[in-house]
């Protein structure tokens, strides 16, 4: 068999080869390169090397795809002869012949791009049958069934995938088959009633397409291989690379292979499973099967599938009997496959297989998606196994998906109306409106709302949907159906296979129960489902804090060990800063002052001193709220004792401030004594055309100074009563939005002037910093200079992206996704750093600024500082520490770590 393998063409040579071969426990090379095979073609040529029962084939590389589309939807006439090539060596490998009446070989024709893509792409099954065919393979196989069901399926794809006819006609006539002779499952059909039903087919297709069904299986293969390389440019392919940073040009490869037949009978099955649970991650096969079966019938939902192993269906409390205990000898095998696969690729695998007649063909394998729980539950595991490192299992963590784990869950102890239970797909609770329909779920999301998609089963078309929506629910499909897998891998709660919802897509609306407890939930209700269980109740159900699992503590143990950034958080109340330290935070990096002054209890006051005419009217307001703010800084430095807090004095413009409302003025005149009119001409003399720009950050305190040093003399007898009270406060006093060494000259000696006084009426001091924001153009450039006064910067590049791009956060949402689009800015520049602009002003200034002060502390905040490619960034000129918002804490951590070990996110 060999000699098949490595005879050639010799027309050709490597460089324009398009096709390799796989199987009979040889490849053509190349097996496990993505790039040129694609994923599914490089891991069958892969499992083929390593002496796994894989079905004999060939793959057509994506450099295929890639031109085929420059020849304007056109294959070269050499690809002819080397797919023929191809086909003799399964011909060679199996002993049937592709269009032999009498014995015929039968194909799958799959895609299969470099990354998996979930649905993306349409496979073709059992291509090769014909009127001669199927009777020659009905003879062969001994089995008009079998034979028969095979061409009804072959026609029913082929028609849906490569003629594109509409599919629902060919469903409805199955449908009916059964119905008319009182059947509920396809299997009970009859090889009569399959004739009759393949008639049938044959008709719609010449209703439909206006033409014969195609006898000749070499168009038949051809237009298969067409249909692949043309569903790159679909719709939803399209949307699915939108949605996940894949290139238009990496194109799809064409797998075509020998089929083999999980429905030739009771001793044949098809299933899909992974080697470790994929929602939790427990070591343990996970998986599901079905006897009798082929192809996408497990993940199709039609057939509810049976259990794979026999600890799982006891623990469903499921009766029909698992693979393990059905069929134990071929599971023992697929077992011992299971754990070759996880040796060879170190990784945890998502796989197809088929059982024709007792004997096991593996169809596909791939690193399997998982939820962040399981991905790190797996990653700390095979650290233990000593299958992977600890650096590897820190690489291999999403720091993104970590969000998954912070967030609520459902309150165990709050009252649910229960409405119906499902399958737990995708842990994670979520609550919002129901919809019916994925571009509904789009609209109403976009238009701020959070919505739940139920849908009797998803499909590819339901992506964009299912990405719109906070929760999914499917009436059907089990735990590896679309709706589940594709979940999984978004991080969207699901419950799927929810079997007593029906649902009215006319009416919009999904009914439950029969009788006094029948219930109905129609478009637009409440609900909530518990990704983790499978409850779905009605209405809202009130949510709690996570609780954070060993592995995860053990994996951020290791990325800490590994990181040199310091993480800090953003966090302005005592709560928050508990949260950030509970989820490791070394300092605050950011607290911010002005959400304090809106209490309600101090609005009137801060009112009163912006309305002030003089300083005098000023400082009696501020004499107010001293003690206020005094308080505010107790509990915050208290919490964070021992480490840093970098407090920023008041920022945004006054404007922001003012009263609005009659009963507001008149609240502030009573305070202050004057009128209303006079207070609101003093209001209307506040008003700003462009507050970003106007009158805020430093310019405050040196037009008011007596303002920021009321927060300055609250911060350092906040520090004095906490360092009285044995514990060790570490302020930073950070001055915002400076452009010039003067600015920071005049505050800094504010500052200090004060502290100096409250250290002299309290008989001791604290230590602490006084530093500024690096976040006008100006301050990045002449930092040099600010440094000789600054003890540290903190790059606030929120504003500092808003003005070196001269964009405004408030407003860019008209334009800046036509921007992203067009790649003139290759993510969204708030979200992620515009690395190559703004970054290099943060390069700059913090070369500057180490220039001219040898070791200040420099730290980035702003959402920034949670953005794992921003923190890569950081990472990489230097920078002492990343501040984040609480929540985010843990995936600067292990964004942090993974940048100091220089390994990209998966
Ligand atoms: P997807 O990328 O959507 O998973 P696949 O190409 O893996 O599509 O095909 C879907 C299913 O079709 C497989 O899981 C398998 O059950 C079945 N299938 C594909 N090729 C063959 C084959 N050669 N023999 C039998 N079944 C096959
Ligand atoms: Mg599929
Ligand atoms: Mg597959």
């Amino acid at each position: 068999m060999a000699s098949v393998v490595n005879e050639r063409p010799d027309t050709q040579t490597t460089d324009d080869r398009y096709v390799f071969r796989f199987g009979g426990g040889c490849t053509d090379g190349e097996a496990g390169n993505k790039n040129l095979l694609g994923g599914k073609g490089a891991n069958l040529a892969e499992m083929a090397s390593i002496g796994l029962p894989v079905p004999p084939g060939f793959t057509i590389s994506t450099a295929m795809c890639a031109r085929y589309y420059e020849e304007g939807e056109h294959f070269p006439d050499s690809l002819r002869a080397e797919v023929a090539a191809g086909i003799a060596h399964i011909e060679g490998l199996t002993g049937h012949r592709f269009g032999d009446p009498a014995d015929p070989l039968l194909v799958s024709v799959r895609s299969g791009a470099r990354v998996s893509m979930p649905g993306m792409m349409d496979t073709v099954l059992n291509l090769g049958l014909n009127d001669e065919t199927v009777e020659g393979l009905a003879r062969a196989a001994d089995d008009e069934r079998f034979a028969w069901d095979s061409y009804r399926r072959f026609i029913q794809m082929y028609a849906d995938v490569v003629l594109e006819l509409d599919h629902g006609a060919f469903e409805e006539a199955l449908e009916v088959a059964k119905e008319d002779r009182g059947l509920t499952l396809d299997t009970e059909l009859s090889p009569a009633d399959l004739k009759e039903l393949v008639a049938e087919y044959q008709r719609l297709v010449r209703d439909q397409w206006g033409k014969p069904f195609p006898q000749d299986v070499h168009d038949q293969l051809w237009g298969a291989v067409g249909a692949v390389f043309g569903s790159w440019q679909s719709d939803r392919a399209r949307v699915y690379r939108r949605l996940h940073d894949i290139p238009a040009d990496w194109g799809t490869a064409v797998n075509v292979q020998a089929m083999v037949f999980g429905n030739m009978g009771d001793t044949s099955a098809t299933g899909v499973a992974f080697t470790r649970d994929p929602a939790k991650g427990a070591h343990a096969y996970y998986g599901e099967f079905l006897i009798n079966a082929q192809g996408e019938d497990v993940v199709a939902g039609i057939r509810t599938p049976q259990y794979l192993t026999r600890a799982a269906r006891e623990e469903a409390g499921a009766k029909a009997s698992s693979m393990e205990e059905a069929m134990p000898q071929v599971y023992g095998e697929l077992a011992s496959v299971f754990d070759r696969l996880e040796t060879h690729y170190r990784d945890m695998q998502d796989i197809e297989f088929t059982v024709e007649k007792t004997k096991l063909w593996m169809l596909q394998t791939r690193s399997g998606k998982r939820t962040a729980k399981a991905a790190l539950k797996i990653a700390v595991d095979m650290a233990n196994e000593g299958l992977i490192s600890r650096e590897e299992a820190i690489g291999r963590i999403d720091p993104a998906s970590l969000d998954q784990l912070l967030h609520p869950t459902l309150d165990p102890k709050a009252p649910r109306d229960v409405l119906t239970k499902g399958l737990p797909a995708s842990p994670g609770a979520a609550c919002g409106v129901v919809v019916f329909n994925a571009d509904t779920a789009e609209k109403r999301a976009a238009a701020g709302e959070a919505v739940i998609l139920v849908r009797t089963e998803t499909s590819p078309e339901d992506i964009h949907g299912m990405h719109a929506a906070r929760g999914i629910l499917t009436a059907r499909g089990g735990m590896t159906s679309h709706a589940a897998v594709v979940a999984r891998g978004m991080g969207r709660p699901c419950v799927s296979g929810a079997g007593s919802l029906s649902i009215d897509m006319k009416e919009r609306v999904a009914r439950c129960g029969a009788g006094a407890s029948w219930r109905e939930v129609k478009e637009g209700d409440l609900l909530t489902i518990d990704g983790a269980t499978g409850e779905v109740m009605i209405g809202e159900v009130p949510t709690v804090l996570p609780e954070l699992s060993g592995d995860f503590r053990t994996l951020m143990a290791w990325a800490d060990a590994s990181r040199r950034l310091k993480v800090r958080a953003n966090a302005e109340t005592p709560a928050d800063c508990r949260v950030a330290r509970d989820f490791g935070a070394e300092g605050v990096g950011l607290c911010r002052t002005e959400h304090m002054f809106f209490d309600a209890a101090r609005i009137t006051a801060v009112r009163q001193m912006i309305l002030a005419n003089d300083e005098a009217g000023r400082r009696a307001a501020l004499d107010k709220l001293l003690p206020e703010q005094r308080a505010d800084f107790v509990g915050i430095l208290e919490v964070m004792a021992g480490l840093p807090v970098t407090i920023r004095l008041l920022d945004p413009p006054l404007h922001e401030f003012l009263p609005h409302e009659e009963a507001e003025f008149a609240e502030v005149a009573k305070a202050t004594g004057l009128d209303v009119e006079a207070l609101r001409r003093r209001a209307a003399e506040l008003h700003e055309f462009n507050p970003m720009l106007g009158h805020r950050g430093c310019r405050l305190g040196v037009t008011y100074p007596e303002i920021y040093e009321m927060q300055a003399r609250a911060i350092f007898e906040a520090a004095i009563d906490v360092a009285e009270r044995g514990e060790a406060p570490v302020p930073e006093v950070m001055i915002p939005l400076v452009a010039t060494r003067r600015e920071v000259e005049l505050m800094k000696a504010l500052i200090d002037r004060t502290a100096q006084a409250v250290f002299a009426e309290r008989g001791r001091g604290v230590d602490y910093l006084v530093g500024t924001m690096i976040e006008l153009p100006r301050a990045a450039l002449k930092a040099g200079e600010i440094a000789e006064t600054a003890e540290f910067f903190s790059f606030g590049t929120n504003d500092l992206t808003q003005t070196t791009l001269g964009v405004s956060r408030d407003d860019a949402a008209r334009f800046l996704g036509a921007y992203v689009e067009q790649g003139i800015y290759s993510k969204d520049p708030f979200v992620s750093l515009d690395i190559d602009g703004v970054g290099e002003l943060v390069e700059l200034a913090a070369e500057r600024g180490r220039t001219a002060r040898p070791g200040i502390k420099l730290g980035i905040c702003g959402e920034h500082g949670g953005d794992p490619a921003s923190i890569a960034f950081c990472e990489r000129i230097g920078l002492d520490y990343v501040s984040a918002s609480p929540y985010r804490v843990p995936i600067a951590r292990l964004a942090a770590a993974q940048a100091a070990m220089r390994k990209p996110a998966m």
